[in-house]
């Protein structure tokens, strides 16, 4: 059998916008992340800053939104994790890329992310924060919940913030990639299965 591997194929016909149904629209995307940031600004009412951690590279999109709606003095940081690798289904692993990050004793910490599917990505990024630091409050803001997606195997945690539940599907755009395309589309949208390379196995 021949291995596929991404960079074997054609980028023209993995590529391609047209065949994109928007899943949520640029105006929905920005009126729920509006929405989002009201209840974040009335949860921390008060408090002398907020330590936002981004999850790189999903989260810039919807990070960079979400923060111009918050009232509070924001200190904003990121992390990168990676856990996709090239394809469309989670390795179940994270690798941590960087996780260079200030003393967070004693901080109101927000953690932004993407989209949460099997959840093993915050939940290792959760459990690694509390090893490390005696954090004052510790909460989530998901953009995408993939409800039905969550492993068995990983401990239930409440998502304190979410943009909008999703089915069970592969999305794109806003900040979500393929292959590490369509990050820039201003809205989301489920890619096609006949837009990506099928797994194969590699021997
Ligand atoms: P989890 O660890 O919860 O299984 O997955 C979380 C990470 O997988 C997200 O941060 C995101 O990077 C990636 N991911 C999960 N679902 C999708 C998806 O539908 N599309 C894309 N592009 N990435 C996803
Ligand atoms: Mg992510």
């Amino acid at each position: 059998m021949t291995m596929t591997a991404i960079t074997d194929t054609d980028p023209a016909k993995l590529y391609n916008i047209d065949t994109l149904e928007p899943y949520f629209t640029e105006g929905q995307l920005q009126e729920r992340i509006q929405a989002m940031a009201a209840d974040i600004n009335k949860r921390y009412a008060g408090v002398d800053r907020l330590v936002i951690i981004s999850i790189l590279k999903g989260s810039f999109m919807f990070t960079s939104d979400l923060v111009r709606h918050l009232d509070m003095p924001c200190q904003i940081e990121f992390v990168r994790l990676a856990s996709y690798g090239a394809g469309t289904k989670s390795t179940g692993e994270v690798k941590p890329v960087d996780l260079t990050l200030p003393d967070l004793n004693d901080k109101n910490v927000l953690i932004v992310e993407d989209i949460i599917d099997t959840g093993l990505t915050l939940h290792f990024f959760m459990h690694y924060l509390k090893s490390l630091h005696k954090i004052r409050t510790l909460r989530l803001a998901v953009l995408l919940d993939k409800k039905e997606a969550r492993s068995e195997e990983i401990p239930k945690f409440p998502v304190d913030f979410v943009g909008f539940e999703v089915a069970n599907e592969f999305l794109v755009g806003y900040g979500l990639d393929y292959a590490g395309l369509y990050r820039n589309l201003p809205y989301v949208a489920i890619l096609p299965e006949d837009q990506t390379v099928p797994a194969t196995p590699t021997q």
